[in-house]
């Protein structure tokens, strides 16, 4: 059976983390979003723990080294994945894109687009539970206060503020939108959805596109 390795890419707030935990369920893939992945291997590697924790409370890009450590720490390639938040430069597309072809994955890439000011509005309204990560989708999260599934106070993420957001809206579009055209040059494929609409549309969307490309439901 064919194996695939998807790309989540998006500026912040775009709903990635949403529709990655979704498409995982739907298609019966591992999902894994970056920045909670670094913090998970920054717990277990003490000697890079320091520079994770410096770069990420300034909403700066990690080192590539250090990311590409974690993303091997976290796969073996034995199934097909969903990476959130990954490549977010040149150098990261190159070599996710070579581990894709180690690990015999096809690479598909997703970018959801969302403008900046929506981005900064949903963001501003995020909140996450501190036990399970349960997020409510924006414009739900405006009305929250506990999750839906364990009734734990939801909370704000320390980098949700504006002048870290706007920081890492800047970094986004310096660094990780290029890569799309990164991934049309080497030829992978690439799905490109607007993230505006309502989640169940954006899913559906999503859904029908995968599917054209040989990804298969579980229901
Ligand atoms: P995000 O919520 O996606 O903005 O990720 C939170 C933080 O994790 C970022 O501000 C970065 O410090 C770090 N991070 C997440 N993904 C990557 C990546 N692919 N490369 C480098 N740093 C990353």
């Amino acid at each position: 059976m064919e194996k695939f390795l998807i790309l989540i890419m998006g500026p912040q707030g775009s709903g990635k983390g949403t529709q990655g935990k979704l498409l995982a369920e739907k298609f019966g893939l591992t999902y894994a979003e970056m920045g909670p992945t670094l913090k998970e291997y920054a717990n277990e590697n003490p000697e890079d723990k320091e520079t994770i924790e410096k770069f990420q409370s300034k909403g700066k890009l990690v080192p590539d080294e250090i990311v590409m450590k974690a993303i091997k720490y976290r796969f073996g390639g034995a199934s097909s994945i969903i990476l959130d938040g990954v490549p977010r430069n040149k150098n990261q597309a190159e070599e996710i894109v070579a581990l894709a072809k180690e690990y015999g994955l096809k690479t598909i890439g997703v970018y959801i687009d969302l403008s900046d000011d929506e981005a900064v509005k949903r963001l501003l309204a995020r909140l996450v539970c501190p036990v399970d990560g349960f997020e409510p989708p924006y414009p739900e999260s405006l009305k929250k206060t506990s999750c839906d599934k364990c009734s734990a106070k939801l909370i704000r993420r320390d980098d949700d503020t504006k002048e870290i957001i706007l920081e890492r809206l800047k970094q986004f579009h310096k660094l990780t939108e290029p890569m799309i055209d990164y991934l049309k040059k080497n030829k992978i494929e690439l799905i490109k959805i607007n993230g505006e609409p309502a989640v169940k549309m954006v899913q559906n969307n999503l859904i029908k596109e995968l599917e054209k490309l040989g990804l298969k439901t579980n229901a």
